[in-house]
């Protein structure tokens, strides 16, 4: 393993950044090239040639030999396809080429990407294009180009297009709004730090349990006397053998220029956490793709496996993927910090509002962005955020909303008294905002912390929804204050009036409770359980229609994703239940049957030597009992499965997870009992205990 070495020299030395294009690219190819990244305009064919040009002869020194348009796909993770940069010469050799043309527009044989009914296999088509805002790295030898995927006749079929327009729909209207304020910004930007979970098991654990290997989470195991209730994981010491593996992780990260920030046990046993430091959100979005790959690949260096998945044991906390989310200004100014000045208060307060508003009215759409089969296990199962869409704001926020709303000054802490009848805001302790762990989006001083992602989710899409919902907000607060006679006047009044009618989102207390789950159905909240009950309101008209008024999804597209999306999910549940079939009938019953052979002999020997007193006989008919009602589960499961209709995917979803999941539940319990009663020599795999307690 390499030993830590001169960070900032490690640091991006694998990217084709600002200091490198500054040193290869012609003074004025690198200005028209940054004009390009910063107003998104399209890129001129001369400049894209001298960009490829230098960027190719980058790559070499950095022994890359192939490049790689890198694009995100519907299913959430990355793709690539590689082509050298070989071209043969006249004399029979080989020189190394890359064109403008090459650097620019890709054209990946596609068929085989889910578009959700969008692009017809015949007409495979797909295109990609550079993005030139996320920098091009080397990687394993080649020059991968960060790119966005789109059919041939325009349409999105990835997931970094859509983040890309929800940027520019925040940007210009928070832009409109700060305008009001007096002040002129051309370009805000949507900021993201998304702390990323995950468990470390030894390979060869890994590779004796097909569960894992083709679901990435176990469908069998026992619970270990040992769980996490000692709370001894958390912050612990690191292993060397983890410890190891972090290192390197951390270099590898640097290299590709991440900021890998903070690295520590979590709360269940071989379970860690990286928290990145912020950045935009395309870049972070790109980034926490890439960190996760680079994860799985140093794991494996390090004889582990690293499973992102979002619920690996059951009983054992599951991972999550904390989206930390703010606003900036191009001159640095957050916009989610509340300020020192009435002034600045103001404009926080109506930011503020405008999250607010944004969360209760497109609540469903966050849910949406979440839902997946894996972090159906984690939502509401008091482990992470329940499954119903509520905001914390802590205290001393509270009690500000609650005065503006009454009209009454906010007098507690009170220094000076500013213009909207509001004090100035109170300092907000960062320790008292982060306490309510249970809230699913949770104020954290200056920004918003969205805590119901899983491990395993491309952030993209949560991001899509919160950077589009508030565009919206901020686009009405605009229209409504940039009619006003009297700004201030109007500016009270429309807080005031939103923080009436939305306050029913905000919620400060402990999220897990019974009784929460009864109160918001009081408020008239969401709770939509599972990913067959949410994905459906998708495509609501009140979400068509906020994509489409911003620019970021057409209703085709929208009910394409939908299609991918419940898709992924049946199939996801079907992977498993025939997992579960296979492991039963190839490995578990053969197991027991076993067992029962060797003990069926002791119990005839014992007979023949005139003991009859012995437990073999009850332990014998006990697993008897016991395989027999898995064998019998099993077929149940498999009946099910089989039976599962020929209808439309919404119709799939629902049945898988109203048929097949508990079929699956049902199979699950004797075989997890048995495994408690069968030896353990003879036990096909390994337990929870084997797993958990020894990397
Ligand atoms: P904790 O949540 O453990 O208290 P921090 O609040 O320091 O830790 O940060 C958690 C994550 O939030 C980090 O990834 C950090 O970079 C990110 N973060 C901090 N400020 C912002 C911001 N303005 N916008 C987006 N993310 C941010
Ligand atoms: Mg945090």
């Amino acid at each position: 393993m390499s030993r830590a070495k001169n960070v900032p020299d490690l640091f991006g030395s694998m990217v084709f950044n600002e200091t490198v294009m500054q040193e290869r690219l012609p003074k004025d190819v690198y200005r028209k090239l940054k004009k390009t990244m910063r107003e998104g305009t399209a890129i001129d064919p001369d400049v894209a040639a001298v960009v490829a040009t230098a960027m190719k002869d980058w790559a070499l020194s950095k022994g890359a030999t192939h490049y790689t348009h890198w694009f995100q796909p519907m299913t959430g993770v990355t793709a690539e396809k590689h082509d050298s940069f070989i071209s043969p010469t006249d004399n029979g050799g080989v020189m190394m080429e890359f064109s403008g043309k090459e650097l620019i527009k890709g054209e990946p044989d596609a068929s085989s990407f889910p578009s959700g009914g969008l692009r017809a296999t015949f007409e495979a088509r797909g295109y990609t294009a550079w993005d030139p805002t996320s920098y091009a790295f080397v990687k394993d030898g080649s020059l991968y180009i960060p790119t966005a995927f789109c059919s041939y006749n325009g349409q999105i079929l990835d997931k970094k297009t859509p983040l890309l327009r929800s940027m520019e729909a925040i940007s210009k209207q928070a832009c409109r709004v700060l305008k009001l304020f007096g002040k002129d910004v051309r370009n805000v930007m949507a900021t993201v730090g998304p702390e990323q979970e995950y468990f470390l098991i030894d390979r060869d654990d890994y590779a004796k349990r097909k569960d894992l290997i083709f679901t990435g989470r176990t469908l069998f195991g026992a619970r270990p006397p040992k769980g996490q209730e000692m709370e001894d994981h958390y912050f612990g010491s690191i292993r060397p053998r983890v410890a190891a593996f972090m290192q390197e992780l951390d270099e590898e990260l640097w290299k590709l220029g991440i900021f890998s920030k903070t690295k520590h046990n979590e709360v269940a046993p071989c379970q860690h956490e990286m928290a990145p430091v912020f950045t935009s959100v395309n870049i972070a979005s790109d980034h926490n793709q890439l960190t996760m790959e680079v994860m799985k690949r140093v794991a494996q260096k390090h004889h582990f496996i690293c499973l992102l998945h979002e619920k690996p044991f059951d009983g054992i906390n599951g991972s999550g993927k904390h989206n930390n989310w703010s606003l900036s200004t191009d001159a640095g100014e957050n916009l989610l910090e509340p300020g020192k000045t009435p002034s600045e208060n103001a404009q926080f307060l109506l930011f503020l509002t405008a999250v607010i508003k944004a969360v209760d009215e497109y609540q469903d759409l966050l849910r949406i962005s979440v839902a997946s089969a894996g972090n159906d296990h984690r939502l509401g199962a008091n482990e992470a955020p329940p499954a119903i869409v509520s905001m914390f704001i802590g205290d001393e926020l509270q009690a500000i909303l609650n005065a503006i709303e009454s009209g009454e000054d906010y007098t507690e802490r009170v220094k000076t008294k500013m213009d909207l009848g509001v004090s100035v805001l109170p300092t907000i302790p960062k320790d008292t905002t982060d306490r309510n762990r249970t809230s699913p989006f949770a104020f954290t001083g200056n920004k918003f912390e969205f805590r119901m992602l899983g491990s395993a989710i491309n952030i993209a899409c949560p991001n899509i929804m919160i950077n589009t919902a508030v565009a919206e907000e901020l686009r009405q607060f605009a229209d409504e204050l940039e009619g006003a006679d009297d700004f201030k006047e109007a500016l009270v009044t429309l807080i005031r009036r939103e923080i009436k009618s939305h306050k029913r989102i905000i919620f400060n207390g402990n999220g897990y409770d019974d009784a929460w789950v009864v109160e918001a159905e009081q408020r008239g909240l969401h709770n939509l359980k599972s990913t067959a009950e949410a994905l459906p309101h998708y495509t609501d008209e009140h979400n068509v229609e906020l994509f489409a008024r911003h620019n970021v999804y057409t209703r085709e597209e929208m009910e394409s994703r939908e299609e991918a999306l419940l898709e992924e999910y049946y199939k996801t549940l079907r992977i498993e239940a025939l997992t579960m079939s296979d492991m039963v009938r190839e490995e578990i019953v053969p197991a027991c049957v076993n067992y029962e052979g060797d003990l069926s002999r002791v119990v005839r020997n014992k007979k023949e030597a005139g003991i009859t007193d012995g437990m073999e006989t009850e332990l014998l008919g006990r697993i008897s009992v016991l395989t027999k009602e898995l064998y019998h589960k099993c077929d149940d499961l498999e009946r099910v499965v089989a039976a599962a209709p020929r209808a439309e995917s919404k119709m799939l979803a629902n049945y898988y997870h109203d048929v097949v999941l508990p079929a699956m539940e049902a199979v699950r319990i004797p075989a997890d009992k048995l495994e408690m009663l069968v030896g353990k020599k003879y036990w096909p795999f390994p337990t929870y205990s084997d797993i958990l307690f020894y990397v």
